[in-house]
């Protein structure tokens, strides 16, 4: 059995989870296999049902189970995985996650494979996986020894396909959690204001680079976003360490990764701590005046030529076409 563990925001299923939870879809076909799955949280039992397709939710509630608690959270699911004995155990590699499986894995003494792209399958059995590492910038194919195999899915790597089948059983598990057990907790969760669509919801990134000269450059890639549909403005570090940009529009290994219909890369070299924040790009549209930058390699259409000519005169264009 896979068994999926669900990483909830809010009462609410993450992005993640759902790609976890097709990917496990999809390996538990080929292994000819079932998935379930576990909730841990504070009301999170409504979300049970809907995880439609997956033989069984295991749920834990508990009050105090609001937001990420490390040590609480490793302790349910270690418990949970020796009571349900999987053969693989998937979660969402994000931070939580990672930090998640890697406690879990350090209390029942087996591997963990964070960030998984690809898994091989042969005669029913899970062989191995392909894994990121470096930031995303090296792919290693690994095999795990220990049982149940732990992993974790890269963010992206797998399209989120909607739940659907059969509603599945639930069934409440009780975990005894001591004080000792919420020594780590998060005591208050401060978002940073943002206006606009975030760099990670765009289906248009715009990210400006050292090319750009200035703050104020910055003002036509804001216009040009504004004139496409669903559009985010993002940089490079050294954009944001020139305090173009605010440090939270970073793209690339240090910054937030972001995988767009198309990103538009305006004065950027295409340094490989960049590229790795935007190779899930579907499309990739590079302006750069120096034609051997990195970037037009890894670019589905490039523009050879001075940024502040050529995007002025790509907001003209569409400003016509849309007659305003
Ligand atoms: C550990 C580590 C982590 C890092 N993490 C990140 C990260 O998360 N994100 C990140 O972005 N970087 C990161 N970096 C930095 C990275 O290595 C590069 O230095 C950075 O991405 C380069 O930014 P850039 O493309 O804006 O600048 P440059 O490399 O200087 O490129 C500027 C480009 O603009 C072009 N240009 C200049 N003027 C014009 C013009 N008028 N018209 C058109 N084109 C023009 C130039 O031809 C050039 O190609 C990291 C580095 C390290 C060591």
């Amino acid at each position: 059995m896979i068994f999926v563990l669900v990483e909830t925001a809010n009462q609410r299923l993450t992005e993640p989870s759902l790609e976890a939870l097709t990917a496990a879809r999809d390996l538990a076909q080929k292994l000819n296999d079932a998935t379930e799955a576990l909730l841990v949280g504070s009301g999170v039992r409504a979300l049970a049902p809907t995880l439609k397709g997956v033989r069984s939710v295991s749920v834990v509630e508990d009050p105090r189970l609001t937001g990420y608690i490390p040590e609480a959270f490793a302790k349910v699911a270690a418990e949970a995985i020796q009571k349900k004995r999987p053969t693989i155990v998937l979660a969402p590699g994000t931070e939580t996650g990672n930090d998640w499986l890697a406690r879990i894995a350090a209390r029942l003494d087996l591997s963990l494979a964070t960030g998984c792209t690809e898994f091989f399958v042969e005669n029913g059995e899970l062989l191995g996986v392909t894994r990121t590492n470096w930031g995303g910038s090296l792919l290693e194919e690994i095999e795990i020894l220990s049982r149940p195999q732990l992993l974790t899915l890269q963010p992206h790597a797998v399209a989120a396909q909607p739940l659907a089948g059969a509603e599945p059983s639930v069934e409440a598990l009780t975990v005894t959690l001591e004080d000792r057990d919420f020594r780590v907790r998060m005591k208050e969760l401060v978002r940073k204001e943002k206006k606009g669509i975030s760099l990670t919801e765009a289906k248009v990134v715009i990210g400006g680079g050292r090319g750009l000269g200035s703050a104020e450059a910055f003002k036509m890639l804001e216009e040009l976003a504004s004139l496409l549909n669903n559009a985010a403005v993002g940089a490079t570090r050294v954009a944001t360490s020139n305090n173009w940009r605010p440090h939270s529009d970073q793209i690339g290994q240090t910054g937030t990764q972001i995988a767009p219909d198309l990103y538009i890369a305006v004065g950027v070299s295409g340094a490989i701590q960049h590229m790795v924040g935007c190779k899930n790009s579907k499309k990739i549209l590079a302006i750069n005046k120096d034609p051997e930058a990195p970037i037009f390699q890894r670019a589905d259409y490039g523009v050879i030529g001075d940024l502040h000519q050529i995007v002025p005169a790509l907001i003209a264009e569409i400003k016509k076409l849309k007659g305003a």
